[in-house]
């Protein structure tokens, strides 16, 4: 499930920089987040980082893109394809099928 920000935000700015994805941008008036782009921070850390440092606590999950953990990390490697995905609950559990890379599909 990709993140959103909703109208709490008071523009600190401090989340931009923080997304490893780029998908945090400045609005027409509060910060937005691109659904196409945000993993949930999966591939790269524990937990959304943008959720971590926003003082206000304005970013809940956007129940409008409900991504399962396979289509997060398939945005991972559609955004990130030289990279290795850091997935620490999934490899503490052997969850062995979660590293594999999708299939490429036709037209990409
Ligand atoms: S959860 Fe992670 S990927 Fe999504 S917007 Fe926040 S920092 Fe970026
Ligand atoms: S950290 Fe929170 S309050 Fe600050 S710009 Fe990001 S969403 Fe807005």
């Amino acid at each position: 499930m990709a993140l959103i920000i909703t109208d709490e935000c008071i523009n600190c700015d401090v989340c931009e920089p923080e997304c490893p994805n780029g998908a945090i941008s400045m609005g027409e008036e509060i910060y937005e987040i691109d659904p196409g782009k945000c993993t949930e921070c999966v591939g790269h850390f524990d937990e959304p980082q943008c959720v971590v440092v926003c003082p206000v606590e304005c970013i809940p999950k956007d129940p409008a893109h409900p991504d399962t953990q396979q289509q997060l990390l398939g945005k991972f490697f559609k955004l990130h394809p030289d990279k290795t995905p850091y997935l620490p609950a999934a490899s503490a559990a052997g969850d062995t099928a979660a590293l594999s890379k999708p299939a490429p599909t036709e037209g990409c």
